[in-house]
């Protein structure tokens, strides 16, 4: 029915030998088909009739018995047409393009955010949980960046098998949430996914589980991504697909499903594939464009985590769909997808995670590469996973206004456009320096081109004095400043009563800690002296002579977060006064002490605005 192939030396396995890589070579191995026979036994009326489903494909799987599946009914995920976004890209784009309005190329969106799981993983974890319930597996088990191993919880847990995954310890905590609840006993591992990697293969040896993950079986579930795109498109292929590249298995799988789909007749061209790696973890993208083999990165840094993969397990296969395809293949800084991620949004209304984005930022760049041709092109790009599984990089972008359930401040925040100032800016506009200011004028003018916002004349006077001040201390102005400058002359920051400015503390093995803290309450600067059971305690017990009481601390919360590179401790407190009044004050920082101090100056000043 079918063989197990080595992609480097050709041999063939049956599947019993090994399903995972060639024993001799290592090298990833391919299923291949009898297709003569399979064609035989193919139903074109009812595959071209036929709803999306797993079960419609059955000629094309390497499964034996269909009605022991283990689906979540993963698959048709919708195809948008992205009017909106080629449009937009096509006017910001230069030279030869958007003559005619939106050029002459259609975009797709093929939002796979939308599988049981969020991520395309479904497909192929749909094929490899039924080979593994199949053969009798007493358990699976794989390493991932998160999404593998969140789809392959899912369907171990519906095929009733354990599950054992390893991921790096930086993998979001959201995808780590998702695992945990699909009852997966998962190992969080010091190191890069491909640390992760050796390390579930070295398991999967030892105790014979069965290795899932990017082999020859997950393959073949993926392989439905294009079926389902030349059903989309009518029995016809796209000229462009473009898909985000990991381990590059994905877009391996998406030009093999075209490759049978125009073998068995259903359509007559394929499509040119176009992969999209992060710039700072590109190996196959360069491998590609200077026309040699992959060589891994060590040590890979991406906020785009799905396709932060240093050294790709089918890094062979991609190059080959790139080869044989004709195809391109683009580097894409994160900030470009974290703005193409924000765009997909707000024109789109799709939602995906950062590595899903890259195909609508590398859109951008293809345009450049076939614009001038005349080509009429028909481009999908695969939007391979859903928004909310790694918000960890998003967030800090917004930084929404929090205010009290007052009509007037609701109301300032719409009628002087103060919601400009809360929209995300990428890093690299942030920290642009700001022209020359000199005049109340120049202010002016710029702040309303920006945000759109209206200064008063003495508002324009005091940011003024903030610009001047930021140069005098040496740090020019950047347009993130901007926003505070603008934030701070309006007022809508009100002048906190207490301020700390500094503090110190010292902690001893046997004795309590000490702290000496410098504040300023109500416009006085005081020293003061504290101690406590630890450095915290020590901290606040300072601060808490100069304000004196009249308020009682109710609550007081750690939380580490440990996603990203720099771990941040958010501490929440809750102070009270006599009058029931009770407030929250947050504070976040690397150092645990500064976060509650931050917490406590916080809340001190809330609640002492509320007293009036
Ligand atoms: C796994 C994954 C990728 C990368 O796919 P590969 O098959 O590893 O190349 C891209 N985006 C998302 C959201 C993923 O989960």
């Amino acid at each position: 029915m079918y063989k197990l192939k080595c992609i480097g030396c050709g041999k063939e396995y049956d599947e019993k030998e090994t399903c995972t890589v060639c024993l001799s070579c290592r090298n990833p191995l391919d299923i291949v088909y009898d297709y003569d026979k399979r064609l035989e036994k193919l139903d074109v009326r009812t595959l071209k009739t036929a709803e999306i489903c797993a079960s419609k494909y059955m000629s094309f799987y390497p499964i034996k018995d269909y009605r022991k599946l283990v689906t979540l009914n993963e698959g048709g995920t919708p195809l948008y047409d992205a009017l909106r976004i080629n449009r937009k890209v096509n006017a910001d784009g230069s030279g030869e393009r958007g003559k005619n309005g939106t050029g002459s190329t259609r975009l797709f969106l093929k939002y796979e955010g939308a599988n049981p799981t969020g991520a395309f993983k479904d497909r192929g974890s749909m094929m490899e949980l039924s080979k593994a319930a199949e053969l009798g597996a007493k358990a699976v088990c794989c390493a991932s960046t998160g999404n593998m191993a969140a789809s392959v919880s899912a369907y171990a847990s519906r095929a009733g098998i354990p599950c054992y995954v390893a991921v790096p310890d930086t993998a979001p905590s959201g995808k780590l949430v998702q695992i945990l609840s699909y009852g997966a006993n998962l190992l969080k591992v010091r190191g890069t996914y491909n640390d992760a990697a050796r390390l579930v293969e070295a398991l999967s040896n030892k105790l014979g589980f069965v290795l899932t993950g990017d082999y020859a079986f997950r393959v073949e579930g993926q392989k439905s991504l294009a079926y389902e795109l030349a059903e989309q498109l009518n029995f016809k292929a796209p000229d462009y697909v473009i898909a985000p590249m990991g381990c590059g298995t994905n877009i391996w799988a998406i030009w093999k499903g075209f490759r049978e789909f125009r073998q068995f007749g259903l359509i007559d061209k394929l499509p040119r594939m176009v992969g999209v790696q992060a710039a700072s973890c590109a190996p196959i993208v360069k491998a590609f464009n200077d026309g040699r083999e992959v060589m891994p990165i060590a040590k890979p840094y991406t906020i785009a985590g799905a396709i932060n993969i240093g050294d790709p397990l089918d890094g062979r296969k991609a190059l080959a769909a790139l080869r044989e395809s004709k195809g391109y293949a683009f580097e894409i800084e994160d900030d470009a997808m974290l703005e193409a991620q924000q765009m997909i949004a707000r024109q789109e209304s799709v939602f995906t995670e950062p590595s899903g984005a890259a195909s609508v930022a590398a859109y951008q760049k293809l345009l450049d590469r076939i614009n001038g041709s005349g080509e009429e092109a028909t481009v999908v790009c695969v939007l391979t996973g859903a928004g909310l599984k790694d918000i960890g990089c998003v967030a800090p972008l917004f930084a929404p206004p929090t205010i009290e359930p007052n009509l007037e401040e609701a109301e300032r925040y719409i009628t002087k456009n103060l919601f400009n100032l809360k929209s995300p800016i990428s890093r690299s506009v942030r920290e642009t320096k700001l022209p020359v200011l000199k005049t109340t004028g120049d202010v002016a003018k710029l702040v309303k081109e920006k945000y759109g916002i209206v200064l008063e004349q003495r508002e324009l006077q005091y940011a003024l004095g903030m610009v001047a001040d930021f140069a005098r201390k040496g740090k020019p102005a950047t347009v993130d400043d901007l926003k505070a400058i603008v934030e701070e002359s309006m007022g809508a920051m009100q002048k906190n009563v207490l301020e700390v400015i500094d503090f110190e503390v010292r902690n001893f093995a046997h004795r309590e800690s000490e702290s000496r803290v410098k504040v300023r309450f109500n416009g006085k600067e005081h020293v003061v002296e504290g101690r406590g059971d630890g450095p915290v305690d020590a901290a606040i017990n300072a601060i808490r002579k100069i304000v004196k009481d009249g308020f009682t601390l109710i609550d007081y919360n750690v939380g580490i977060s440990s996603g990203g590179t720099d771990a941040t401790v958010g501490v929440t407190i809750t102070l009270s006064d006599g009058n029931g009044n009770r407030v929250v004050g947050r504070g976040a920082s690397p150092d645990i002490v500064s976060a509650s101090v931050k917490a406590f100056e916080n809340a001190f000043n809330v609640l002492f605005y509320k007293k009036g």
